[in-house]
């Protein structure tokens, strides 16, 4: 499956959203949720080989010649336009797919697995709680426009700047908490847990979906479970990046880390 760069957009200073069409998508399965994500492949520069390629042409070539897999969660698929967006992270001039989004332009071509993933906010919970970096702003801005109408939901949401923040809306009684990194003192990965800390109480079962950073989201979810604030049943949590790891190193080490997570909280 691949997809055909449509058009760009940069939405904030720290995100670039990314529209994909053309025939390569004929057959993609709707995503089931608002977590669903592709398995993209990023073709280093000077690979011998073209989008579409076949998995076994390129399996045995040299490491620095094989693309590189990333997930981007599905921001929206278009039914009708046979469209799908994805937003990207830009951080500084590093990274495989950060600087593909960066560069992209109209016809260049994205292979990808998927979607996979089916997450929906619960339609029984009384109230929602979204929180998140820009990696999981797709994920918390499309759940939050599937909450049932009038439900509180609280979205905490770590942004650089004013200049990073999104229009988010929902049906739901959208409460939006912009979590700002310039200027704020102390380690970066206690800003969201901190923020998640100061929220007044939310009303009954809370249906939770915490992603993005690793230390991070393992801080709010040690949080969350430790207090009662979410029931573990109820709460949708896992690390998509870590900071001072590239994709690469941090799939080498995510199995152990998520073994600890688990041990955090007994
Ligand atoms: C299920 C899932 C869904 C995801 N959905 C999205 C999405 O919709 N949009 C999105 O942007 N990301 C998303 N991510 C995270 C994304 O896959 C990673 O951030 C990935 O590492 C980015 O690849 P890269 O090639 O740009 O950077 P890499 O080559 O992996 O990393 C280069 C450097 O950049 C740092 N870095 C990586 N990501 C970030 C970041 N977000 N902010 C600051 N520094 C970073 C790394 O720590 C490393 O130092 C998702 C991850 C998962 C598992």
């Amino acid at each position: 499956m691949y997809g055909e760069v449509v058009s760009t957009q940069v939405l904030t200073p720290q995100l670039i959203r990314v529209v994909l069409g053309g025939t390569g998508l004929d057959g993609i399965a709707a995503p089931g949720g608002t977590d669903s994500y592709v398995n993209a492949f990023f073709v280093p520069e000077g690979a011998p080989y073209d989008v579409p390629f076949e998995d076994d042409a390129v399996r045995d070539l040299p490491r620095e010649q094989r693309p590189y897999p990333r997930r981007y969660t599905v921001r929206s698929w278009d039914e009708a336009q046979q469209q799908l967006t994805l937003d990207f992270v830009v951080h500084g001039d590093v990274g495989r797919a950060g600087r593909w989004a960066q560069h992209a332009q109209p016809g260049d071509r994205l292979q990808f697995r998927g979607p996979a993933g089916g997450w929906v906010p619960e339609p029984e919970a009384d109230s929602y709680l979204l929180v998140g970096d820009e990696s999981a702003l797709p994920a918390i801005a499309g759940s939050a426009e599937l909450v049932p109408a009038g439900r509180p939901v609280v979205a905490v949401v770590e942004v650089e700047d004013a200049a990073g923040e999104v229009p988010i809306t929902s049906p739901g009684d959208l409460t939006v908490v912009w979590v700002h990194r310039a200027g704020a003192g102390g380690p970066v990965e206690d800003l969201l847990p901190a923020a998640v800390a100061a929220l007044a109480p939310l009303p009954g079962t809370v249906s939770a979906f915490v992603h993005g950073e690793a230390v991070a989201t393992r801080a709010v979810r040690r949080h969350l479970l430790e207090q009662g604030v979410v029931d573990r049943g109820h709460l949708s949590c896992s690390p998509y990046w870590r900071r001072g790891h590239d994709d690469e190193e941090w799939r080498a080490v995510k199995g152990a880390w998520t073994r600890e997570v688990e041990a955090d909280v007994p």
